[in-house]
């Protein structure tokens, strides 16, 4: 994998690439990892990771993205979509992954672009923003996507400390997985078990709630770069705890599988950005 993230100068556009801005002013790419197997299921992609968030999870592994300092520089979308019309026939998609994407002015004309390239389109969302997203399937814009259920009703705003009260983070997740559904857009839900937020029973009452979804991911959570400092040293759950909880889950959902387990033992690499 190849990672770009905080370009410290700014780098010129191809200039043997005609291809249009995308209100470069709004869009504001933070990272970019130039090929990976393993974002966007099925297909050799390219991630692209969005500053800001409207969320604060403490557990967070970015949170770089969370708040970038006004000096930032970001990438040049002319570049990036350079980059992906030389290189189109060997890539097959562009995982738009952050912070949360859906927060940015420029995305749907981005998005445009992209799919104009051939590229199919996968969305990590943190699902608190269904009307910006309904922007893009109205458009016919997404391929897959993977939502952020942090938790069950009545955790969600201790978890995700948003400014969204926990009745408004409830409907907003309903809306987004209704509206996945209507579109007939791949999704799964991905859950990061992070001990002392989520315990089994609350997984039961998330599964419960989401029972009838395609799939249903739990995430091993990483400690050692986290946005609040008291979670760098959390322990997390031992892998076979959290197998045998997606067994346990597994009867609500198409399927429910764990994530991140190979590195359970690793904390965050320091300089590297992580999909969700
Ligand atoms: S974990 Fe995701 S939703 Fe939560 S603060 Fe970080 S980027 Fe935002």
């Amino acid at each position: 994998m190849v990672s770009e993230a905080f370009p410290r100068t700014r780098s010129k556009a191809n200039s043997a690439t005609a291809l249009p801005s995308c209100c470069q002013e709004d869009l504001r790419i933070a990272g970019w990892v130039k090929t990976t197997l393993i974002d966007y299921p099925g297909k050799i992609a390219s991630t692209l990771f969005l500053e800001g968030c409207n969320f604060r999870c403490p557990y967070c592994h970015n949170p770089q993205l969370v708040s970038l300092p006004s000096t930032a520089v970001y990438l040049k979308t002319e570049e990036i979509l350079g980059h992906f019309s030389t290189f189109s026939r060997l890539l097959e998609g562009v995982c738009l992954s952050g912070g949360e994407p859906l927060l940015q002015k420029g995305l749907l004309p981005f998005c445009r672009n992209l799919v104009k390239l051939g590229l199919k389109l996968k969305l990590d969302t943190n699902g608190s923003l269904p009307e910006h997203l309904e922007l893009l399937l109205g458009q016919n814009l997404l391929d897959y996507a993977a939502v952020d259920v942090k938790g069950p009703p009545g955790k969600l705003g201790v978890i995700t400390r948003s400014r969204l009260n926990e009745g408004e983070l409830t409907r907003a997740l309903e809306s987004t997985v209704r509206l996945l559904k209507e579109y007939g857009v791949s999704f799964e839900l991905r859950t990061t078990v992070v001990p002392g937020l989520l315990e089994p029973d609350d997984l039961h009452r998330l599964a419960e709630w989401m029972r009838g979804a395609p799939r249903l991911v739990l995430q091993q959570f990483r400690p050692g770069k986290t946005l609040d400092p008291v979670y760098q040293d959390v322990l997390p759950y031992p892998p076979q705890f959290l197998r045998e909880l997606a067994a346990t889950l597994t009867g609500f959902f198409g399927e429910c599988t764990v994530r991140g387990l190979g590195d359970t033992l690793s904390p965050n690499p320091a300089s590297e950005l992580q999909p969700g």
